[in-house]
C-alpha cells in the first residue's frame, strides 16, 4: 500500500509533468470511485487547469483554476500513468484526464479501492476526506503534543493499530508503523492507553525522521507498489525490521505476527515485553 513517502513521490513526479496543463476532457469508466456527483465532477474539471499539486496524509489534492481541489486517494493499489497514448486495451485504468499537451494522466487501480473528490477550495479543509486527516509529519512543522497524546491515550487499541488510524497521525502505513516503534523502542503491541506523552514525542520525533528519509529515497518497493512511470523505491535497503528476521540492535530474533491483521514484526528484547 502506498504511503506518505510513496504518495509524495508520486506527486513530486506528477508535479513535473502536468503543473500548467488543462484538462480537456474526462474519461470515467468506473463511476463508483468518484465519490462527488458525475456531472459536477465533469463540470468541475473539464476545461479547468492544474496549477499546484499538494499532499496531506495520504490524499493527494490537485488545484485547479477557478478554485476547485481534484482529491485522489490511492488506497491500496492506485497509480498514475502519463503517457501520450490512450490505450484503452488495459481494464485496470478507471479514470482518464485528457491534457491540453496531447497527453493523458490515466488512473490505473487494480482492486479499484481508490478515491475521488471535488471540493471547492473554501471548504477543502473544513468536508471530508481531509477533516478526516490527522497530523501530518512532513507537512505540519508545528503541532499541539498533548492533542495527539490525547487521541492516543482515548483508544482502545494496541498501538500499532492507532498508528495506522489516520485522523492521530497521518500518512503512517504498515512498513513505517513498525519501522517507527523499533526506533521509538516501543512495542507494538502496547496498549494505546498507557502510551506516555514521552514515547509519543519519540513516536513523533522518529515519524519525521524516518518518513524524510524514506521521501528522499522514493520510498519502499516492497511487492506491487510503484509510483507512476515505474519509478521504483529505495527505501526498502535502510528497512530495520519490516520484513526482516534479525534484530539489527541485539541480534535477537524478530518476532512476526498479526495485529488486526497486519503482518507486525518487533523485536520483544529492544521494544520491550
Ligand atoms: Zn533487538
Amino acid at each position: 500500500m502506498p504511503e506518505l513517502a510513496e504518495v509524495e513521490t508520486v506527486r513530486r513526479t506528477l508535479e513535473k509533468e502536468i503543473i500548467g496543463e488543462v484538462i480537456t476532457d474526462v474519461i470515467i469508466r468506473y463511476p463508483k470511485m468518484i465519490e462527488s456527483d458525475i456531472d459536477d465532477f465533469k463540470n468541475s474539471i473539464i476545461n479547468h487547469k492544474i496549477l499546484e499539486l499538494k499532499r496531506r496524509g495520504k490524499l493527494l489534492i490537485f488545484m485547479l483554476s477557478d478554485d476547485k481541489c481534484l482529491l485522489s486517494h490511492l488506497r491500496m493499489e492506485g497509480k498514475y500513468f502519463y503517457e501520450p497514448n490512450l490505450n484503452l486495451d488495459n481494464k485496470h485504468v478507471h479514470v482518464i484526464f485528457k491534457l491540453s499537451n496531447g497527453y493523458n494522466l490515466m488512473y490505473q487501480d487494480v482492486r479499484k479501492f481508490g478515491r475521488m473528490w471535488i471540493r471547492d477550495e473554501k471548504d477543502l479543509y473544513e468536508t471530508k476526506p481531509v477533516t478526516e486527516i490527522g497530523y501530518d509529519p512532513i507537512l505540519d512543522k508545528e503541532y499541539d503534543i498533548n492533542a495527539i497524546y490525547k487521541k492516543i491515550k482515548n483508544k482502545k487499541l494496541e498501538i500499532k493499530s492507532s498508528l495506522l488510524d489516520q485522523s492521530i497521525i497521518a500518512g503512517l502505513g504498515n512498513i513505517y508503523v513498525d519501522e517507527v516503534l523499533f526506533s521509538a523502542r516501543i512495542n507494538p503491541h502496547k496498549e494505546s492507553s498507557k502510551i506516555s506523552i514521552d514515547e509519543v514525542r519519540r513516536i513523533i520525533d522518529e515519524s519525521i525522521r524516518i518518513l524524510t528519509m524514506a521521501i528522499k529515497y522514493k520510498g519502499t518497493t516492497i511487492k506491487t507498489f510503484t509510483s507512476s512511470h515505474g519509478v521504483t523505491g529505495e527505501y526498502q535497503r535502510f528497512l530495520q525490521v519490516h520484513t526482516k528476521t534479525i534484530c539489527p540492535c541485539c541480534n535477537s530474533k524478530l518476532i512476526c505476527d498479526k495485529i488486526k491483521g497486519r503482518t507486525t514484526y518487533y523485536c520483544s528484547k529492544c521494544q520491550g515485553e
